[in-house]
């Protein structure tokens, strides 16, 4: 095994071409004339990240039924009154665990696909495990929502080296786990288009980074609600200024606290007091962006 100072030219080459932003898929115009698409998304984890890491015991995982018992009825409430269709990732065992979730997701209008089995850690798993338990996932969230889901936001934005084969082979239209550009983007595998566009992510437009603690570890990172409000309210701005993609990354069991849905709301009202908003579904946005008409 070489050291990477060791690495010749084309295996450094190799490493960073395996998968790489392809052409940019930033729109003339939004649906409608619209100026800006706001993709708002909710990763579904609840107990499934306390499972994922072996964690059984009753109180991380009552960290994750609060997700589903308080903060999805908050955040639907809340998409509703605004309007904002979105998309809901959700592993396929938090959707088993929550009978019926996923399927009023669908029913208010909103998205369902992909995120894991178990939230489990694709780098970490035989490339055969990780093909099997996203081709698992995907009859699943099928089997409960009666539709198939198009799209993919990996467990953790963890992308293995077989993220992208799979991802091809199941036929899914695009990934947001990526985070090369803030307007989505083609994704190219060695170098060649795939047609699989990107929802590119960031760990600034995720409510996780800012809000939750390890109980025993050192660290204790907490921006104030309203200091996360500026920053994703600067984020929305220049998207509007350049006509581009907004896209969020929240969590039910984090973003549903009462003071923090305050600050979404601030958020909500803030985007819906300009002309020219396109909400949408991260499905709808791919679609939108691959077809070649919309372009002109
Ligand atoms: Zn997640």
């Amino acid at each position: 095994m070489t050291e990477p100072w060791q690495w010749s030219e084309q295996t450094w080459r190799d490493h960073v071409g395996r998968v790489r932003a392809g052409r940019p898929l930033r729109p003339e115009s939004w649906p409608g004339g619209a100026k800006v698409a706001v993709a708002l998304s909710f990763d579904s984890d609840h107990e499934t990240l306390a499972l994922r890491d072996g964690h059984v015991l009753p109180g991380k995982l009552s960290q994750g039924e609060y997700g589903s018992r308080v903060g999805v009825p908050r955040v639907l409430k809340l998409l509703e009154r605004f309007g904002a269709p979105s998309t809901f990732f959700v592993p396929a065992v938090s959707a088993l665990l929550h009978d019926g979730e996923a399927q009023s997701y669908v029913d208010a209008g909103h998205e369902v696909a992909l995120h894991g089995w178990i939230h489990e850690i694709n780098a970490q798993l035989p490339p055969s495990a990780e093909r099997e338990l996203t081709f698992r996932a995907a009859d699943t969230l099928e089997r409960l929502t009666g539709t198939r889901p198009v799209g993919i936001r990996t467990p953790s934005w963890d992308f293995s080296e077989t993220t992208l084969p799979i991802i091809r082979e199941l036929g899914l239209a695009y990934d947001s786990s990526l985070m090369a550009d803030d307007d989505c983007y083609e994704l190219l595998a060695d170098g060649e288009p795939t047609g699989v566009v990107e929802l590119p992510v960031e760990w600034i437009r995720d409510d996780a980074p800012y809000f939750t603690m390890n109980r025993f570890g050192s660290q204790r990172p907490y921006t104030p609600p309203r200091g996360v409000l500026s920053i994703w309210r600067d984020e929305f701005d220049l998207a509007l200024a350049e006509g581009g993609l907004f896209q969020l990354t929240m969590h039910p069991h984090v973003i549903g606290h009462r003071s923090r849905i305050a600050l979404l709301t601030e958020l909500l009202e803030h985007i819906a007091s300009h002309d020219g908003i396109w909400f949408a579904t991260h499905a709808q946005v791919a679609d939108y962006v691959s077809e070649p008409a919309a372009s002109g």
